[in-house]
């Protein structure tokens, strides 16, 4: 008798295998062998004298593409709860829109709100293929222990990713304070525990951050070693605001104030000049387009091409407009075209954006490697059924994965499973729907 190693192995065989890396490489009839929630080996051919003698658990992979999971570097769990809801005014601009819909919803927001939106968001997200998500949160009237409640949820479908609170003044200081204070002690609770969920300084965005906070926010980030995520010039009227009390552009605040950093999300940057994106540049600062928000909150088209060109590291986001950031890196080749009108432009360069540069930002940020089928990652792997109408290669994969008709089967984080067939494996999904909508229903009625 083999002498069995105590722990089990996963081993998954026999499927076109995407490992993610920079020269596109798709290992057909390849194999992957999970230990310990990391990818041990990856190889194609016989396998079987690394699993001789383990306990082996085998997902059969065949005709199937594996890649690994993606990533949605900027998103906002609680909107989850929002799909469907009608504005009964209408916004004539984003600051508008912000005060009669967004800033409306989060402050109806309880902790079961908090908790289950980030449930079924991140449901939504592993059935979109996504293992790891950097979300951004809000509830001024339920702000202690918020986070745990959004990292509850995200446990609880087995998603991977960090959280943060967003500070803001815009509901008086005592609000921000308490913002702080979440951030950081949600910080110091899991920096104890070996646990899948990070955490950064969450800030609002320049114009509702008076001086004295955002310092304050820097000081208590620099003492427990956060970095921040905040959304930068988003709308014009950031840029206005930010001139008119500080005499400077918002990039340039926030450069001022010690702000940017490579620990930095700076979301959305769509109103930067030059010298901002030299500063962006310079600072080691990651910037999160997300292209479908930007077009839907009419806020104008983020100068991508540019920052890409000056060495800015750009990462994607869906900013909680749906689960898909595949969705996002579609729309972010339209918004190329628009500014470079040419036909083949932000093809590649989109791909960088979803599936290199998100994984080395959510990598740093949660300070494990994430992203790549290779020996020592995460094993986050997503297994999609598609039988693609032409032939399919490490060189067009990129096209065949923008048609946006791989459909998602099974997931593993951490090599867990947890999405088998399309359905959720840790929880009882139409039972989360149910409840979803019905608390979806009190918290519009309370709007
Ligand atoms: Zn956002």
């Amino acid at each position: 008798m083999p002498r069995l190693d105590s722990e089990k192995i996963t081993l998954i065989k026999g499927g076109k295998i995407f490992t993610g890396k920079v020269k596109q490489d798709l290992i057909d009839g390849g194999w992957i062998i999970i230990k310990g929630g990391e990818i041990s080996r990856v190889g194609r051919g016989d396998y079987r004298k690394y699993t001789r003698g383990q306990r082996v658990s085998v997902i059969d992979a065949t005709d199937k593409i594996v890649t690994p999971g993606l990533i949605n570097c900027h998103t906002h769990l609680y909107s989850a709860l929002a799909r469907g809801l009608i504005q009964a005014s209408s916004p004539r601009n984003f600051v508008e829109r912000l005060e009669t819909l967004w800033w409306r919803l989060d402050k109806a927001l309880t902790y079961e709100d908090c908790y289950w939106s980030a449930l079924v968001g991140s449901l939504l997200s592993l059935k979109a293929g996504v293992t790891t998500i950097l979300d951004h949160h809000s509830s001024p009237h339920a702000v202690r222990e918020s986070l745990d409640a959004i990292a509850g949820g995200m446990r609880q479908a087995g998603i991977r990713g960090s959280v943060c609170y967003e500070v803001s003044d815009r509901d008086g200081q005592d609000r921000a304070l308490l913002g702080i204070e979440e951030n950081v002690r949600f910080a110091t609770l899991v920096a104890r525990e070996a646990s899948p969920i990070g955490c950064l300084m969450g800030l609002h965005a320049s114009f509702t951050l008076s001086q004295p906070t955002l310092l304050r926010a820097r000081e208590a980030a620099l003492e427990n070693g956060l970095g921040f995520h905040i959304h930068v010039a988003e709308d014009n009227a950031d840029v206005v605001d930010s001139q008119k009390r500080y005499r400077r552009r918002v990039v340039t605040r926030l450069a001022d104030a010690g702000i940017l950093s490579d620990r930095t999300l700076a979301i959305h940057c769509v109103h930067v000049s030059d010298q901002e994106i030299r500063t962006l540049n310079q600072t080691g600062t990651n910037v999160i387009h997300c292209p479908r928000s930007n077009l839907s909150n009419a806020v104008g088209i983020a100068p991508v091409a540019k920052m890409f060109r000056h060495g800015v590291r750009v990462g994607l986001g869906s900013d909680g407009f749906g689960a898909s950031v595949l969705d996002d890196a579609y729309t972010a080749i339209l918004n190329w075209r628009l500014v470079e009108p040419l036909p083949t432009a932000g093809f590649v360069e989109s791909e960088v954006l979803l599936l290199y540069n998100n994984q080395l930002i959510a990598g740093s940020i949660l300070g494990r490697p994430l992203g790549l089928i290779e020996r020592g990652h995460a094993a986050d792997v997503v297994i999609f059924a598609y039988d693609p109408p032409t032939p399919i290669n490490g060189n067009n994969l990129w096209d065949h994965f923008l048609s946006r008709e791989l459909r998602v089967e099974t997931v593993l984080v951490d090599g867990k499973k947890v999405l088998d067939g399309g359905k959720a494996c840790l929880i009882d999904e139409e039972k989360v729907f149910e409840h979803s909508r019905q608390l979806a229903i009190k918290l519009w009625e309370r709007m």
